[in-house]
């Protein structure tokens, strides 16, 4: 009741704040000239048509930062707390009641009034470090969805001379019509064979169920895996996000991450600093991954040996390395291939081969990739092998039960025995809740296969009152790790075309460090992510962007997260992560090698992500111009391999699994996907999560 209520209020405030909504993107964006002419309105009804269709949080949330806008801040703030609050409370209700009066002025104050609030913030930055609401960071949210909402008009498009595809001599998967390409076999064959809760809820009498939960990475290859070894079993995998395949993905940026991506992307951590990347449609996140599929070799799989037994975690890690091979080839990995790469990746390769940097082409599975640089908004080709095109369509072939739209939302647990502090308990079904939102349904199985990606899985064990195996001690959301990134954008005389050809084309390995930097791109809408600047000075960048190419250093963090309650966090929960002082210093040597590199070759200017926009222009400035960055120059980083928070450990104190994945103090429950990984693995995940659920699910024993 009282949610409904406040859902109302927000819709009726963003509703009267629409006109001021559309006036402060105009500014914010800098207006544009011609085919770049910023259009307020059109901007407001993309994001009014992305509203309907995200979760009440993000709408929540998104209504928030509108109400929150720091039009006005102080000259200075005092050092004590309580005339900060008072000061900081009096310029929030000040610029809550100042959007009338932004609106009623002229485009020329307008601007000024965008640069003096760009300015003060800039100024207070190290100030909002500590604060628990960072109005630095719902401005950049806001400017983040407005700019997609802009980027997203294909009459932009045809300014920044951008087309979704480029015709190829050869066919992807779906066929010659690239435009509006048809429905696949595989396709078809899951939206024809799809169930519901209802159909699959009652468990047969004498047949072995399985119920997986989850079909990202983890959970489709545990339920193709189940069912390999054991044709006779009933296995349902069950997804709580929509199936969307490929003839339903499309090329704007903002509908398709409200559709394919937990929290619309926008999953922040509790500090808001950080920022968290998962997918939420069948195939999971590697429905919106890049594909890049690394086997970790050499150093990097010695390195995670290491790591692992060093917290006394005993694998058959010869037979987990030998899960990947067989995973590979069904996702048809190879080195990414020539055709596709784009020059802005090669010019930057040249840049760090010119340093001494070896670079390497990254290990991909695709079939056929015409190229579009879309990998994060679903491949329309099926040229992307995902789950969504591999292991799922297998599973479905070969009589299992896919159930899109579950959202499980506990399992039903049974204590069986309790001795001291540890307890035994069972899992007899699952419920789920559907996006229809029909009465929730009792899913029975024999064995579950939890493997709803780190945080999700958590976030169930939590809520079905399992924190631990041992009373007092919880084990759930603790350990949390990411490989963590944050982009490099450089800017070159000669056009590098990155929106042309494959995101990630080849990789530099900083093993010290426990870093790769990949060569990337993003389509137009999502470049606005990085293009932190305001005003005149955002359209000269994005003016520029056939000339720009993007780079990502990605680091391994320690395992200090958590996940916790929250009352504030997403639906009771919050992730607890701050890059420590030893993270930003690697982050730092990253990016200055990147920019080293871009230098090397011609490049005019380069810049990262924060706040204050500025830019370096010669190499030798490098190094002042990343000194000591952190937490204050809110920089985007961003997680898209979060691991951890049900991490394996041989004892039930220390973690959630044992050696076979096998939840401690559950007789039935396994967990096959990345919340199980205990220390980062630094390279792209996803290869890594699928041989983790495959050696799993062969463990997991055949006999009722
Ligand atoms: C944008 C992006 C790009 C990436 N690029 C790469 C890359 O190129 N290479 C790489 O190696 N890795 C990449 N990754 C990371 C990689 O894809 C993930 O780490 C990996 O897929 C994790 O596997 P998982 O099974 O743990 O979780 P996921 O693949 O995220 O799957 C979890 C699934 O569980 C579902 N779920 C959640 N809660 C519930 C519930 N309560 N009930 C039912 N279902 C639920 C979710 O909707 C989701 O579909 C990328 C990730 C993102 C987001
Ligand atoms: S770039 Fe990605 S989305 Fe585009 S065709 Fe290739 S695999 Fe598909």
């Amino acid at each position: 009741m009282f949610k409904e209520l406040l859902i109302d209020l927000a819709w009726l405030y963003w509703k009267i704040n629409r006109s001021f909504v559309a006036a402060f993107a105009e500014t914010i964006l800098g207006y544009g000239e011609g085919g770049f002419k910023v259009d307020g309105r059109q901007i407001v009804r993309r994001v009014e048509h992305f509203l309907h269709n995200v979760n009440t949080t993000v709408f929540l949330q998104f209504v928030a930062t509108v109400a929150l806008l720091p039009l006005y801040n102080a000259p200075s703030l005092p050092r004590s707390n309580l005339k900060r609050a008072f000061i900081r409370f009096w310029y929030g209700a000040k610029s809550f009641f100042a959007h009338a009066h932004f609106l009623l002025s002229s485009r020329k104050k307008r601007t000024e009034w965008v640069d003096t609030m760009f300015q003060r913030l800039i100024e207070e930055a190290p100030a909002q470090e500590d604060d628990k609401v960072k109005t630095i960071v719902t401005l950049t949210m806001l400017k983040t969805t407005l700019g997609m909402a802009y980027l997203d008009d294909e009459r932009v498009w045809r300014a920044l001379d951008y087309r979704p595809f480029t015709p190829r001599s050869f066919e992807p998967p779906s066929g010659p019509n690239l435009e509006h390409p048809p429905r696949t076999e595989a396709a078809h064959l899951l939206h024809n064979s799809r169930k519901s809760p209802r159909q699959i809820a009652a468990k047969p009498a004498r047949r072995l169920t399985y119920c997986v939960i989850g079909s990202g990475a983890g959970g489709a290859v545990a339920a193709r895996t189940l069912q390999q070894r054991d044709p006779e079993a009933r296995i349902i995998l069950l997804e709580s996000g929509p199936l969307v395949t490929n003839d339903q993905f499309e090329p704007h940026v903002l509908d398709s991450t409200a559709r394919l991506f937990m929290n619309a992307a926008g999953t922040l951590s509790e500090d808001q600093q950080f920022q968290f990347l998962q997918g939420r449609s069948v195939g999971g996140s590697t429905t919106v991954n890049n594909s890049v599929a690394f086997k970790p070799e050499g150093f990097w799989w010695e390195n995670l040996k290491a790591r692992w037994r060093a917290l006394g975690i005993e694998l058959d890690y010869d037979d987990l390395h030998a899960q990947y091979d067989e995973l590979a080839a069904r996702l048809n990995v190879g080195a990414v291939d020539d055709r596709v790469i784009t020059q802005g990746a090669r010019t930057v390769k040249a840049g760090f081969e010119k340093l001494g940097w070896p670079t390497s082409e990254v290990p991909s599975g695709f079939r056929n990739c015409i190229g579009c640089g879309r990998c994060n908004l679903g491949c329309q080709y099926d040229a992307k092998q995902s789950a969504l095109t591999t292991f799922i369509p297998d599973f479905v072939r070969d009589g299992g039960h896919l159930v899109p739209d579950a959202h499980v939302a506990g399992l039903e647990i049974q204590e069986r025995e309790s001795t001291g502090r540890s307890r035994r308990s069972r899992v007899n079904a699952v419920t789920v809740t559907t996006a229809d939102g029909g009465p929730p349904q009792r899913i029975e199985a024999d064995r579950f296969v939890l493997a709803a990606g780190a945080y999700a899985s958590s976030k169930v064990l939590w809520r079905s009152g399992y924190l631990g195996a041992v009373s007092g001690v919880r084990t759930v959301g603790k350990r949390l790790s990411v490989n963590a990134g944050s982009p490099v954008i450089g800017f070159f005389p000669e056009r590098q075309n990155a929106f042309l050809g494959q995101q990630i084309g080849y990789a530099v390995e900083v093993p010290e460090e426990r870093m790769i930097i990949e060569t990337a791109f993003v389509p137009p809408g999502a470049a606005s992510l990085g293009m932190t600047a305001w005003g005149a000075e955002f359209q000269r960048r994005l003016q520029r962007v056939n000339h720009a190419m993007f780079c990502v250093p990605v680091f391994a963090s320690l395992a200090y997260g958590q996940i916790k309650r929250s009352l504030l966090g997403d639906s009771g929960f919050a992730i607890d992560f701050t890059l420590g002082d030893e993270d930003w210093r690697r982050l730092e040597k990253g990016m200055n090698i990147t920019a080293r590199a871009m230098f090397a070759m011609g490049a005019t200017e380069v810049f990262i992500s924060r706040f204050d926009a500025r830019t370096v222009t010669r190499a030798e400035d490098v190094d002042d111009y990343l000194a000591g960055i952190g937490a204050s120059d809110f920089i985007t980083v961003q997680a898209a391999h979060i691991q951890g928070g049900n991490v394996i450990a041989h004892k039930p104190q220390l973690g959630v699994v044992d050696e076979n994945l096998k939840v401690h103090g559950m007789d039935n429950l396994w967990i096959c996907d990345a919340s199980v990984i205990p220390s980062p693995i630094t390279l792209n995940i996803a290869l890594t999560v699928m041989a983790i659920a495959r050696y799993g699910a062969l463990r997991i024993p055949q006999t009722p």
